[in-house]
């Protein structure tokens, strides 16, 4: 080893030396000792890998062990600005929650509550009630349960119901949501055999008839979400079903994936078919998500006839898949949202972004485009573009919402490159943003963009990754 890379190691405090040393007290304190340790040892390995001009002061290398502190401390779950452009993103966690759901939550989390108590008979109670009354007097159902996702929901309706037997699904229907839920796959899982009925752009009430058989369990009907068939097509409706399965004494099942409470065009949105239209078309049990068009949580509503409910509860599998405190309480909150259906659009985020009229969108634009052209002069050309939002979540595919971009064009060469990393550069904001790509730009849809303070005011951090 040459002379100076000795001095050069002997001027890298030991550990001992630092941890003793008043510039690392604070941190200490703040952190305890094995927190400090752990980041000293990557600050004093690097210095002993840089270290070629003079020695670093203690508190320089104090500094770098509370920014390796804070890295490490940061959540890994934490806060983006959604500008994709799909509300609904299941990627970005779905649908923002209000704060009348953030309060339920916060109400029930630091301490005890009546999850599963009964406070009139001070006996044991049941976690389900906590919705049950408000899903009943929203949808007209007799009963309701709720799991963790509709996912699960399907799982556990199936699991009861048809276990071992045969249920009809028309071959349109055997969709895949995404993320590996397939209706296929998922009835297998939930231990019943799949019977395809019709083909894919046609099937008739015939084609059930000819699916049913001795060890047929029940019908199911699936919306066909983030698909849409046009042309020379034919389905089934709720209504028809209902009659076939009826006739033969079995059930009529829907999953509805999105679950609309109410009639969306009533806010100029595209008709979706409503739990309780379905449940009073003959459905005898409808399912549905609790973070799509509904604006809540994660969760999986199972809704429909009490008897069926019931056996439902009864699975030990609902026991796995039921949800927690903080999901009863967020989705209570959320229900009892629509119980005002008239202000519905102001308080539930999801309706007011889904809602969020045109004018408003391209005036904020207007307003943000003079700062970000300034902030990212040496990286980005900038200007607003007429774009479509989705809804996302696999609800309502073919409608779009007119909406404004920022479109942001890398200066200099259109390589990929440079668009990539224009793209990293806001994904390493303070609070990320999410844009999307497309034709040599990155657009940053402002359908979402709720607090523009915020994404004002971390655009002096953006810098070139
Ligand atoms: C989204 C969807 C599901 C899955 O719901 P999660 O709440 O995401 O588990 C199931 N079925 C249909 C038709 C859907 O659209």
């Amino acid at each position: 080893m040459s002379k100076t890379a000795q001095s050069v190691l002997a001027a890298v405090p030991s550990l001992d030396r630092l941890l003793r040393h008043e510039s690392v007290a604070p941190l200490l304190a703040a952190h305890g000792r094995a927190m400090v340790i752990s980041a000293s040892r990557p600050v004093l390995d690097g210095l002993r890998e840089t270290l070629t001009h003079g020695s670093v002061g203690m508190p320089e290398l104090a500094s770098r062990i509370q920014t390796q502190i804070l890295a490490t401390l940061r959540p890994s779950l934490r806060q983006v600005f959604n500008l994709t452009g799909t509300v609904l993103h299941t990627n970005l966690g779905r649908a923002p929650l209000p704060r009348e759901a953030i309060d339920a939550m916060v109400a029930v989390a630091g301490g005890a509550s009546n999850l599963e108590f009964d406070l009139a008979s001070g006996k044991r109670g049941d976690r389900d009630t906590h919705i049950e009354s408000w899903i009943c007097r929203l949808t007209g159902a007799e009963a309701a349960t709720v799991v963790n996702n509709n996912a699960a929901a399907v799982l556990l309706l199936l699991n009861t119901l048809a276990k071992g037997r045969e249920v009809p699904v028309s071959r349109g229907e055997l969709i895949e949501i995404g993320g590996a839920f397939r209706i296929p796959d998922i009835m297998t899982r939930a231990g019943c055999r799949l019977v395809e009925a019709g083909t894919t752009n046609r099937t008739h009430a015939q084609d059930f008839e000819t699916a049913i058989g001795s060890r047929t369990a029940l019908l199911m009907k699936v919306h066909t979400s983030n698909y849409a068939i046009e042309g020379f097509t034919a389905d089934v409706s709720v209504m028809e079903m209902a009659r076939i399965a009826h006739a033969r004494d079995l059930p009529l099942v829907v999953d509805l994936g999105s679950g609309t409470l109410i009639d969306l065009t009533r806010y100029g949105l595209p008709k979706e078919p409503t739990v309780a239209a379905t449940l009073l078309a003959g459905a005898d049990l409808v399912c549905f998500s609790g973070d799509k068009l509904l604006g809540g949580p994660q969760a999986g509503v199972i809704a429909g006839r009490k008897d069926l409910i019931a056996k439902i509860k009864r699975n030990p599998m609902k026991r796995a898949l039921r949800c927690d405190k903080l999901t009863i309480a967020a989705l209570g909150a959320v229900l009892a949202l629509y119980g005002d259906p008239d202000r519905l659009a102001q308080k539930l985020p999801a309706l007011r972004l889904l809602t969020r009229p045109l004018p408003e969108i391209t005036a904020q634009a207007a307003r943000l485009l003079p700062a970000l052209q300034d902030a990212l002069k040496d990286h980005a050309e900038i200007s607003l573009l007429d774009v479509k939002s989705q809804i996302g979540s696999g609800a309502l595919p073919v409608d779009l919402l007119p909406s404004t971009a920022l479109c942001l064009s890398p200066t200099g060469k259109r390589s990929g490159t440079a668009l990539n990393k224009l793209a990293a550069g806001f994904r390493a904001l303070p609070i990320p943003v999410i844009g999307r790509v497309h034709d040599g730009a990155l657009l940053l849809d402002l359908r979402c963009l709720d607090d523009e303070t915020a994404f004002l005011e971390q655009l002096k951090h953006f810098f070139i990754p």
